[in-house]
C-alpha cells in the first residue's frame, strides 16, 4: 500500500479568497478527494503587516462556501516562528547555513557593483566561511543558507516537467532574518516537511521558488514532496487576471447569487480540460480529476461561460 496523499492550501490573509486562490484550493481538494487523501489548511500569516483576521475569516468563508472542506484545524504559519529558527540554526549547526553580518551599507555597494556591471545583483556570500568572532558590533546577523555554486538544481514538476535551474543563479538566500522571523522561502519549506505534505499544488508564480525549496530540503536531507504548478489565469486577452476582466473574489459571486457548484464546475474547468462543456457532478469531477490532466498553458477567464454555467 502506498502512504496516503497529503495536499494542503496555504494562502496568505491578505484579502479575500479570489479566483486563482480558490481554482488552487479546488485542485488541492478535489486530488485528496480523488486519491482518499488528507488536504491540510495552512494560513501563511508571517507577513504581521500585511495579515488580517478578517481575510482569514473570509478565506474559510469562501472555501466552505464552495463546499472545500479542509482536514483537521488550519494551521497559523506565524504561531510555528520557533520551529522555523530551530531549523534555521539547525542547518547553521549542520555546515549547510551560516550567520552573515553584511552590513546595508555593504550590501548596497554590492546592488551598486552588480548595477555599474550590468547584472542583477547577487550576494557575494562574504560571510560563508568567516568566523562569526569577527562579527562587527552591533550588527544583528541574518542566517543564510549555502546555495550550490555549480551545476543545476532540477525541479520535478508533474505540470511543468522537469524545470533546470542553473545554480549560479541562486546565491546564498536568507532564511531567518535579524529579527528571528523566517523568510517566505523557509517557513513554506519546514511547515510542508513537518505537515507531511506529499504534494504541493499551487500557482506557478511560486516555480521558481520551488528551486530555492529544494536547495533547503537536501540541505536538512528531507523528501521533496512531488510539485504541481499550475499556469495562472489570465484574462481573454491575455493579461494577468484582475478585477477589470469581471474576476471578483469568491465572496463577491456568493453576494451576486452565483451557486457554489457553477463557480466549482467553472473553476474545474480553468486549467484542467474535462470533457465537453456539461456540468460535471462534484462526485464525476472527484472520480475524474488528476493533476498529470491540467494544462501547461495559461487558463483563459471567461466571465459569460461562467454566468452560463450558473444556468
Ligand atoms: N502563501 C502563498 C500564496 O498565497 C502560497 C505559498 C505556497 O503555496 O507555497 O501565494
Amino acid at each position: 500500500m502506498t502512504d496516503r496523499i497529503v495536499t494542503r492550501f496555504a494562502p496568505s490573509p491578505t484579502g479575500y479568497l479570489h479566483i486563482g486562490g480558490a481554482r488552487t484550493a479546488l485542485f488541492n481538494w478535489l486530488y485528496s478527494k480523488h486519491t482518499n487523501g488528507t488536504m491540510l489548511l495552512r494560513i501563511e500569516d508571517t507577513d504581521r503587516e500585511r495579515s488580517t483576521d478578517a481575510a482569514t475569516a473570509a478565506i474559510l468563508d469562501g472555501l466552505s462556501w464552495l463546499g472545500l472542506e479542509w482536514d483537521g484545524e488550519p494551521i497559523s504559519q506565524f504561531e510555528r516562528a520557533p520551529r522555523h529558527r530551530e531549523v534555521a540554526e539547525e542547518l547553521v549547526a549542520k555546515g549547510e547555513a551560516y550567520y552573515c553580518y553584511t552590513t546595508p551599507a555593504e550590501l548596497d555597494a554590492m546592488r551598486e557593483k552588480a548595477k555599474a556591471e550590468g547584472r542583477p545583483p547577487r550576494y557575494d556570500g562574504r560571510w560563508r566561511d568567516r568566523d562569526p568572532a569577527e562579527a562587527p558590533e552591533g550588527v544583528r546577523p541574518v542566517i543564510r543558507i549555502k546555495a550550490p555554486q555549480e551545476g543545476e538544481t532540477v525541479v520535478y514538476d508533474r505540470v511543468q516537467g522537469e524545470v533546470r535551474f542553473p545554480n549560479k543563479d541562486l546565491d546564498d538566500f536568507i532564511i531567518l532574518r535579524s529579527d528571528g522571523t523566517p523568510t517566505y522561502m523557509h517557513a513554506v519549506v519546514v511547515d510542508d516537511h513537518d505537515m507531511g505534505v506529499t504534494h504541493i499544488i499551487r500557482g506557478d508564480d511560486h516555480l521558481t521558488n520551488a528551486a530555492r525549496q529544494t536547495v533547503i530540503y537536501k540541505a536538512m536531507g528531507w523528501d521533496v514532496p512531488v510539485m504541481a504548478h499550475i499556469p495562472l489565469i489570465h484574462g481573454q486577452d491575455g493579461a494577468k487576471l484582475s478585477k477589470r476582466h469581471g474576476a471578483l473574489g469568491v465572496e463577491a459571486y456568493r453576494e451576486l447569487g452565483y451557486l457554489p457548484a457553477a463557480l466549482q464546475n467553472y473553476l474545474a474547468r480553468l486549467g484542467w480540460s474535462h470533457g465537453d462543456d456539461e456540468v460535471m457532478s462534484l462526485e464525476n469531477m472527484i472520480a475524474w480529476f488528476d493533476i498529470d490532466d491540467v494544462n501547461k498553458g495559461a487558463a483563459r477567464f471567461d466571465f459569460d461561460k461562467l454566468t452560463a454555467l450558473n444556468g
